[in-house]
């Protein structure tokens, strides 16, 4: 059951719907220019990672007249300190508008200058992070991250291209769709779990863990990578439309304290996560594991993380073991919503076994 039932088998829930408009197909990006006068955009800078110089200029080109050019500074973590070089770029070419290319760091950039300056966005997202159908900005400043929620944040219009998505390497297309199907995970036993964001975090998890076998052995099944880049629109929604919980909190600990790289650590955490979650989300777990077509949620979510080549344990990701009993510490130190109590010692069974790359502790495991 998704929501709460009373006595006489009535539902209750809370759904609120955020406002964006969503491009998806194949040759989507044909529409960049057309899209942008309809946000009524004279002067676009294109925002980036440093990565794919060539790729952001195309896009910049199909901008024609209304393009400002290209600012590829984003960086993970969305320091301040490159919201602050991107502010300047911003001012320096007049722009009127941000269209942010690239993974959740391109995006995340142009959320941080939304905030500040409250210019239209468009995001054209190539990896399966989610953060374009989210109202949710983290950005990083002295190794401190901070998260916070505002509609402003919030892109007015998204292109999904499944073709930009065709050169996502195996691995990262592996972690960026776990760290996608950890939304889902998580919307399905949040505190405002509600029958919409239910339907559309079962049909990403089904999506994801069908695509991405599929993709790792041939990255350019296009059918693969559209049920892929599907299924990570559906997750991303999940993601802003209901709050997360103790899997989404570690993992912010873990990037933000540890330095540690974002998708893999999601991958890496999501089975421990589960697992533990499991005595107290039964429902939602037995959900996760239809939709992954799996016996168990926890143990599935491992199995295909092992299936796709991709990390399984926090030493592989560079964290030394010493960091454990630190990062338990943190994990407990500000109380925040999950299903079950978020107890130290449990917390750091969990973190130990996630550093090793052992398998979930699943139930009747003490
Ligand atoms: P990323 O944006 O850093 O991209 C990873 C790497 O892949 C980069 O080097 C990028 O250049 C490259 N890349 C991206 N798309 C590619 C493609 N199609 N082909 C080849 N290379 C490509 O990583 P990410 O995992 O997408 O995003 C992580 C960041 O997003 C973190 O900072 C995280 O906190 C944030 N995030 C925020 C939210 C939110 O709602 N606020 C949600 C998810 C992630």
């Amino acid at each position: 059951m998704i929501g709460t039932e009373s006595a006489a088998g009535i539902r209750t829930f809370l759904y609120e719907a955020l406002p964006a408009r969503v491009v998806f197909g194949s040759g989507t990006i044909a529409q960049l220019a057309s899209e942008a006068a309809r946000l009524g955009m004279e002067r676009a800078l294109v925002l980036a990672t440093p990565g794919r110089p060539g790729r952001a200029a195309d896009l910049a080109a199909l901008l024609g007249g209304r393009s400002a050019g290209v600012f590829a500074g984003a960086v993970m973590h969305t320091p301040v300190s490159a919201t602050e070089a991107a502010l300047r770029a911003v001012a320096e070419a007049g722009a009127d508008g941000l269209v942010a290319f690239g993974g959740g760091s391109a995006i995340g950039l142009g959320k941080a200058l939304a905030l500040r300056i409250d210019l239209p966005q468009i995001a054209i997202p190539t990896t399966y992070a989610g953060s374009e159908m989210t109202p949710i900005l983290g950005e990083s400043k002295e190794g401190v991250k901070t998260t916070q929620r505002s509609l402003k944040v919030l892109p007015e219009t998204v292109i999904y291209d499944v073709d930009l998505t065709l050169g996502l390497p195996p691995r990262v297309s592996a972690t960026s769709g776990i760290n996608a199907i950890a939304h889902a995970v998580e919307a399905l036993y949040a505190q405002e779990q509600n029958p919409v964001t239910a339907l559309m975090a079962e049909q990403g998890i089904a999506a994801l863990s069908r695509a991405l076998p599929v993709i790792v052995r041939d990255p350019a099944d296009r059918a693969a990578r559209s049920d892929a880049l599907y299924g990570a629109w559906l997750c991303g929604v999940c993601l802003g439309t209901v709050g997360m919980a103790l899997h989404h909190k570690l993992c912010h600990t873990l990037g933000g304290s540890f330095g540690l790289p974002h998708a893999e650590t999601h991958t890496v955490i999501l089975p421990h996560a589960a697992a533990y979650n499991a005595p107290a989300a039964p429902d939602a777990m037995a959900r996760v594991a239809c939709a992954l077509g799996a016996g168990e949620a926890a143990r599935g979510l491992y199995d295909l993380a092992g299936r796709l080549g991709a990390p399984r344990s926090l030493r592989e990701l560079g964290m030394e073991e010493g960091g454990v009993e630190r990062a338990a510490d943190l994990a407990v130190e500000r109380p925040y919503w999950n299903p079950r109590p978020v107890e130290r010692d449990a917390i750091r069974d969990l973190i130990a076994r996630a550093w090793a790359g052992l398998p979930p502790r699943t139930s009747p495991d003490p």
